[in-house]
Order: structure tokens, then sequence, then C-alpha cells
């Protein structure tokens, strides 16, 4: 790891617009959101062959950043028939630690190096709580994950693996993020997947792939929903190409939220009141279990202009998606499931070439058959 030195975050305060100074999560003026301070490019380095650095200009760090590496996006774009038509599903399951989340730690941690941070504390229903270990690991760096108690045990397993501390905390997602806060408030350093927003910019890379190997956009991309960065990155991303004139047109975002859990999909359905209407119920996507997302206007954003639209999918359509991609040959956590519905639903039907991401890996969940009758027993 490099040493620090007078290079700062390129970030600014989205409700006062004062820089990024200190090591905060928030705006430590007004208690705002942090934003990249500049648009995501799209300037992939010819030099480099294939695999993550060739997007390195796009990333909010200092020329010749030194990144941890592990091998992270260059995920495969495989065609498979659903329906009668033709899908490509985006394997981010692929992925070093086995989801999408690689893509953005890979740049926070690289980030956080650049300034000379060497331990920190992440909160997380588990995909990032492992990426963010891995990552830290590779970084020479200390970690401490709050995670909630039912996170499942592969997650768990996986984020002490790489050597990080786990802290387990009863209740449900949110209490995780209660308690990582409070440990934020006593010094340390809070290395939030969902309030930095560096990791946007290693988002942003799912749509160049995509690009790149479609060759064109897809006319719809169709992505589970929780904090939203992959549906905000990807947005990000798409409208880059479109400013350097490689595509003509945003792809329709359709985020999937499941059914028990869908705040942006009830503020999506009824404005404000449907917040109101929003529980933080027990779901098997639990990677997708966010109440207060804390880009919800973003992710409404992002999918009100590319004219997407927002879903949300019961229990017993999360598991039968789990299932059919299985028998598809895609092993996937019920996370990632939640696109099956969609796209069986009238919502792509418009649409020709569809992309569905395919999150995160089914070895990282305890047997379905085992998860799902739990959170029936639980109620
Ligand atoms: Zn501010």
């Amino acid at each position: 790891v490099p040493e620090s030195s007078d290079w700062d975050w390129p970030l600014q305060c989205t409700t006062c617009g004062r820089p990024h100074l200190e090591r905060a999560y928030i705006c430590g003026q007004c208690g705002g959101h942090f934003d990249l301070a500049q648009p995501i490019v799209y300037q992939p380095v010819a030099t480099v062959r294939d695999g993550f650095s060739r997007y390195q200009k796009s990333f909010p760090l200092p020329a010749e950043a030194w990144m941890p590496q592990l091998g992270e996006g260059n995920t495969p774009l495989v065609p498979a028939e659903v329906d009668g038509r033709t899908v490509h599903f985006k394997c981010e399951y692929a992925n070093p630690t086995g989801s999408f989340k690689d893509r953005a730690t890979a740049v926070l941690v690289a980030a956080m190096a650049a300034v000379g941070i060497s331990e920190a504390v992440e909160d997380s229903s588990g995909n990032a709580g492992a990426s963010f270990a891995a990552y830290a690991a590779r970084a020479g760096m200390r970690a401490r994950v709050f995670v909630p108690d039912y996170t499942s045990g592969p997650k768990q397993a996986q984020i002490e693996a790489y050597g990080a501390e786990v802290v387990r905390i009863l209740g449900p997602r949110s209490e995780a993020t209660q308690a990582v806060r409070r440990a934020a408030a006593e010094g340390a350093f809070y290395a939030s997947h969902a309030y930095l927003p560096q990791g946007l910019a290693g988002m942003a890379t799912i749509a160049f792939e995509i690009v790149e190997q479609l060759g064109q956009a897809p006319d719809a991309l169709v992505t589970p929903v929780g904090q939203g960065t992959l549906l905000i990155g990807a947005y990000r991303g798409f409208a880059a190409m479109l400013e350097a004139g490689v595509i003509n047109q945003i792809p329709k975002l359709i985020g999937v939220q499941a059914l028990q859990c869908a705040p942006l999909w009830a503020v999506y359905q009824s404005g404000a009141a449907g917040l109101g209407l929003t529980s933080e119920g027990q779901t098997i996507a639990e990677g997708i279990r966010i109440k207060h997302p804390v880009r919800g206007d973003q992710v409404l954003d992002a999918v009100e202009r590319s004219g997407g639209s927002l879903m949300a999918v019961a229990e017993q359509d999360i598991q039968a998606g789990v299932h059919q991609l299985a028998s598809l040959g895609f092993w996937v956590e019920p996370t990632s499931a939640v696109v099956w519905q969609a796209l069986r639903s009238e919502i792509i039907e418009d649409s020709k070439t569809v992309v569905a991401v395919l999150t995160g890996s089914g070895l990282k969940t305890a047997t379905q058959s085992e998860a799902f009758s739990d959170i029936l027993a639980k109620g």
C-alpha cells in the first residue's frame, strides 16, 4: 500500500456543495451525502487488453493509483432462452468474491489506500462485507464487518476467512447500520459502500462491459435493487458512453425489489406516501432488504430518465426464480433471482435486447429449502 499524500478524494456534498475534507462518510457541515465531484467518463485504456484496470481513467483516483486487484469485472454475458425469448445474463457471481460488489470495492479500497487509511469498519447483509474483507486483505488493511445475525452462514464464514472481524447484530438489517454508525462516531473509519460514492464509478464498468460484449447498448437492463448502487452506477456508465458517442440511447433500467421490503417500488407506485406503507419484512432476498436506501432519489431519477421502471416480487416467485435459473445452469442466491419474474412480465415486452444481472452466487446461501423454510417459520 502506497504512502498517503496531499491528494484528497474528489467528492462533494450533494446538499451544500462543500468538498470532502475529512475522512467522514457524511458531510461534516450539513450531514448530507457525498457524491463524485466529476461525472464519470468512458475512456478505456487501449494498451490494456482486458480486465477492470482498462477503465482506470473512469475512477476517482490519482493517476497511476495502486489498485487492489483480484480479477474483478470482465464477467461473462451468457445468452439463454426465457419463455421463448433470448435474455443475456450478466454473470456477476463470477467476480472474485462471488458478487457484483467487487467492482465497487476495488475502487473504494484503492481510494482508501491512496490517502493512507489502514483500518476500517463496514456494514453489510453479507456480499459487500465479504467483498470488503477480501480487498482489505489484499490491501493489507484491518477490517471489521457488522452483519445482521441472519446473514447466511457461508457469507459470514467467507468474511472471517479473509481475516476480517465479524460483528453479528440481532434484529433487522438497519440495526447493523445503526451499530456501525456508532462505531464510526467513536472514531473508526466507516468504509460504507452505501454512503461513500467512489464505488459507483466501479459499478459503471458493468455498463461498459455489456456494451462492449453486445457490440451495442441493450434495450433494457434488469437488476435487483437494494441500495441501488449497481443501478445508479450502470446509469452513469451508459450516460458516459452516450456522452462519448459510443451508444445512441441509455437502456431502460428495470429495478426489482422483494415485495417484503420494497421502498423504492412503493414510492415509484404511490409517491412519497408509499414510504409509509413500506415494511422491512423477512425475505429470502437478504441482499436487498434495505428499508432506507441512501441514494433512493438517485435510483428513482435514473429509472425515470432511462424510461424504465421498478417492480416488486413475492417470496414464492423469488423461490421459483432460483429453481428456474438453476434449471438453465445459473446457480444464484435468492436476491439475484428476483429478476426472473421481471423477465416473464410485460415490463420488458417491447424491449428486443434484454440483459439481466445475476448479482451473487448460489454458493453463498444455505441450502435454499433451509433458508426458505426458516423464513416461513419466523413468519
Ligand atoms: Zn453538506
